[in-house]
């Protein structure tokens, strides 16, 4: 059995005795002036800790409970679990009535005093029920009654009767006398510990933190070090870099005459520790370097030395007792995201951890901190509106209701902030021209979105808590406050929250520590990462951040922009095949030049263009004015393009006549577009005198019949171009598995398909029966009913659909073996799915150009 109390220079299990436990013996071992203790399982009984107690008095040449030279214990928490929050220190231990002259002997009488009535003040209330606030407000009288302004002023008799009152006001509060023997303080102080962390509210914080409400924590009983007492005392923290950024930098805080906490709890204004920083702050009193230099610099060495030692940024917390130092823990600091790359490379650089480690060290999902503004953390944040936090960063505009007015407010360079109930495809020209959107509806995967994230533009989606009135150009918020169109406000897309006003935002940083760390990652990870980009802006932002490809072209987005959509009309709503070709002609050039584009930007690099994949109604106009303008526009009457408009409509659109099925029954649009595909290669390839190879992707595949036939189709076509141009034209065609029929069947669909491309929005809509555009609405009572762990169109649902998703891949390499597997749902940007992704030996991934450091991250950890 093990033995209940290990010395704390002793402990090496940090499963057995905490995290803290583990980090104090490895200080001590480095040479920090940590002072001595032991640690045990909280459930020890008392009584088997005296052993190591009389180890503890051998030690320190004082005795636990003597009248003289006694030795005073702080009792601490140490979960086993690094993130579980741990109980407050209950300290001064020991200090009885009978050990308060031999303390005295020590510390001088006012001090013992002191440390006396702080004991009774936190035991009382954390080891024996009583009220806390009795004690505030007993104090608060005494000081008043004293005439001080502060705990530190007050007097040796003020603080005697003090003392007599409390001991007063736990009797009464308690029913229980104080208790006046150390060893009955320990056992009961031993208990509280028990007892706080298994108290509902401890369990359900654990909980909270995803850890398990029923991990447990190991207790440290240290001898105490007093910051109360004669000559320099006193308590506070240092730090080796700034939390802000993560740049080097000894600064801290420190109280004199202080103990615990006293310095971050605000009681009194806490002194800097270099002369330096006190004179940047305009401080008058002295900082620890003007008032004790030797101990000053120990502190900060120490500082350094624990981050040498534990290969982490440190929040040294230490104690001056007497001039003397005593370290009492090197908690890992927590930096904002971008501190945290700054520290975990600059420490990488310097040797002190593996560059593995720097990379393991980094949440992928923080990296997009890195890449748009953000809102200060010292910003004031008066919320408006709380939704879901869609596409991250910030930006400040004037609300605007319609893409109209977006539009109309960019054009006189001025920030727009676009508020809709939810978008449709006709707000993506407002989108483009806003610099954040706000949605009262939709989810993760809504128009809204996905198109956000595309663009990079702040998002919050589904803020249920808004009320619109679009005519009216208002939004109402929960607290009744009403916003008018032109008012300020800011996009928190990272919180997911919308602010009133222009609080203070952070500038992006993609140079320096954060272009080092995906330099690693790069070097590290196997999985290419591919970009969902639909035009040249989206490509170039891809190729900023290194992008291996575009995986997903979207082309249907092309077709929104001003002077095509009317085109486009006409073409869907044509009387007969002759003027849809007609139409479509006149497509076919600005496909083409967009098609160039792309291909030049990328240079070489593999583009996957999928071919028309949503319900061509989606494209029809919705309102009586414009519908108006498209019959002016085809020179039909207007009841005629109504009805023609009315009978596209379908009752289930997202299960209609889309995606290839599209292709099929109006095979001349798929012709158009790999007509224009290929001459843009041609075009390309001349241009560069590199061969492009062009992938085309099929949408919305359920059967391998659908690939043969469309395959048909382009290979004419290519056939023709080759013809035309006289070029060898190479391309590569592929099929979207995004129904569960095409999952099963991918043995199948390799047949005809040189790649698979997952599209995990779509697939994850049909495997659950779960409309994408419409789950957000109840999505957060399904998450918090814990119904479904994560929202599945968030992190790839990888029971069931992921293993759709390893069928699929099993049996499309089965028949193919060189078969290429990617993924292009919005999963791709996701670091759980990516390391699936990784697991299940996928090729690529692809994901919005602003997600592609987070992929690229993700994708190096998922290898290590
Ligand atoms: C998908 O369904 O995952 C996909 C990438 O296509 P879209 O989002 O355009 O339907
Ligand atoms: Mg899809």
């Amino acid at each position: 059995m093990n033995a209940p109390a290990t010395a704390l220079a002793e402990v090496t299990d940090a499963a057995r005795h905490g995290a803290k436990a583990a980090r104090l013996a490895r200080l001590i071992a480095a040479g920090a002036p940590v002072p001595p203790g032991f640690a045990f399982p909280d459930d020890a009984a008392p009584e088997a800790l005296a052993p190591a107690l009389a180890a503890l008095e051998a030690q320190s040449g004082l005795g636990f409970g003597a009248p003289e030279r006694p030795l005073l214990l702080a009792l601490r928490s140490s979960p086993v679990e690094t993130a579980a929050p741990s109980s407050p220190a209950i300290l001064n231990i020991g200090l009885t009535r009978d050990t308060l002259p031999g303390l005295a002997a020590r510390v001088g009488d006012r001090a013992a005093a002191d440390l006396r009535r702080r004991l009774i003040q936190a035991f009382a209330p954390a080891a024996m029920g009583a009220d806390a606030e009795l004690f505030e407000s007993l104090l608060y009288d005494r000081m008043k009654f004293s005439g001080v302004e502060s705990e530190d002023a007050l007097s040796l008799a003020a603080l005697k009767a003090l003392e007599t009152e409390y001991l007063a006001a736990v009797e009464e509060d308690t029913g229980e006398r104080f208790p006046e023997d150390a060893r009955a303080q320990l056992s009961l102080a031993i208990a509280a510990m028990r007892t706080a962390w298994a108290a509902p509210t401890a369990r359900i914080l654990r909980g909270a933190r995803g850890l398990a409400p029923d991990s447990a924590q190991a207790l440290i009983a240290q001898t105490m070090t007093l910051g109360v007492g004669p000559g320099s005392s006193g308590a506070g923290f240092a730090t080796t870099r700034s939390e802000e950024d993560g740049a080097p930098g000894f600064q801290g805080r420190y109280l004199a005459q202080a103990q615990g906490e006293d310095a971050l709890m605000g009681l009194r204004t806490p002194r800097l520790l270099t002369e330096g920083a006190r004179r940047e702050a305009a401080q008058t009193a002295p900082s620890l370097e003007a008032e004790a230099p030797d101990a000053a610099t120990k502190l900060e060495a120490q500082a350094a030395l624990a981050e040498l030692t534990l290969g982490d940024a440190c929040r040294v917390e230490f104690t001056l007792e007497a001039g003397e130092l005593h370290i009492l823990d090197a908690q890992p600091l927590r930096p904002t995201a971008r501190g945290a790359v700054r520290i975990a490379v600059d420490l990488a650089e310097a040797g002190v951890i593996g560059r593995e480690a720097a990379l393991l060290r980094i949440d992928p999902s923080t990296l997009t901190s890195h890449l748009h503004p953000t809102v200060s953390a010292r910003a004031p944040r008066d919320v408006i509106g709380a939704g879901l936090p869609a596409s991250p960063g910030a930006a400040t505009g004037a609300i605007v209701f319609s893409s109209e007015a977006a539009e109309t407010l960019a054009a006189r360079e001025q920030a727009a902030i676009l508020v809709r109930v939810e978008t449709s495809p006709e707000d993506i020209r407002g989108m483009h021209a806003a610099s954040g959107v706000l949605t009262a509806r939709g989810g993760m995967t809504s128009h809204a979105a996905v198109i956000a994230r595309g663009l990079g533009a702040p998002c919050v989606v589904g803020a249920s808590d808004i009320t619109l009135d679009i005519e009216g150009r208002t939004l109402t918020t929960a607290d009744g406050r009403v916003l008018h169109e032109g008012d300020i406000v800011t996009i928190d897309g990272s919180a997911g929250e919308a602010l009133a006003g222009s609080p203070e935002l952070v500038q992006p940083e993609i140079s320096g520590a954060f272009a080092v760390l995906m330099k690693w990652a790069d070097e590290v990870r196997r999985m290419k990462v591919r970009a969902n980009a639909d035009t040249a802006q989206d490509a170039k932002v891809a190729i900023g951040f290194n992008v291996d490809g575009i995986g997903l072209c979207r082309t249907e987005h092309m077709f929104f922009e001003k002077n095509r959509i009317t085109t486009m009309r006409r073409m869907i709503l044509a009387a007969d095949e002759h003027a849809r070709r007609a139409a479509l002609a006149e497509l076919l050039p600005m496909q083409r030049s967009d098609f160039i584009g792309l291909f030049e930007i990328m240079a070489g690099l593999p583009v996957t263009i999928r071919l028309l994949d949503p319900p061509l109604h989606e494209f029809l106009p919705h309102g009586p004015r414009e519908m108006n303008e498209l019959a002016e526009a085809m020179g039909l009457p207007l009841k005629v393009v109504t009805r023609r408009a009315a009978e596209m409509r379908e009752f289930n659109p997202m299960l209609g006549n889309r995606g290839c099925r599209v292709g099929v029954t109006y095979p001349e649009i798929y012709e158009m577009q790999a007509r224009a595909v290929f001459e843009a290669a041609v075009a390309a390839g001349e241009k560069t005198g590199e061969p492009v190879i062009p992938e085309i992707m099929i949408p919305l595949v359920s059967a391998n019949r659908e690939m043969e036939l469309l395959e048909r189709i382009v290979e004419r076509v290519a056939e023709q171009v080759r013809g035309e141009s006289g070029a060898a034209l190479c391309y590569r065609i592929g099929a979207m598995v995004e129904t569960p029929r095409a999952a099963l069947r991918a043995g199948d669909l390799a047949a005809t398909a040189e790649f698979l491309s997952f599209g995990t929005n779509d697939l994850t809509q049909m495997t659950y029966g779960l409309s994408r555009d419409d789950a957000g609405r109840f999505m957060r009572d399904y998450v918090a009913k814990g119904v479904y762990p994560e929202d599945p169109f968030h992190t790839l649902d990888v029971e069931g659909v992921g293993e759709l998703i390893l069928l699929a891949a099993e049996r499309g390499r089965a028949r193919a073996p060189g078969l290429t597997l990617g993924l292009c749902g919005e999963h791709g940007g996701d670091p759980a799915s990516i390391r699936f992704c990784e697991l299940a030996r996928f090729d690529y991934i692809s994901c919005s150009p602003f997600r592609l450091p987070i992929a690229r991250l993700a994708a190096a950890q998922a290898r290590l």
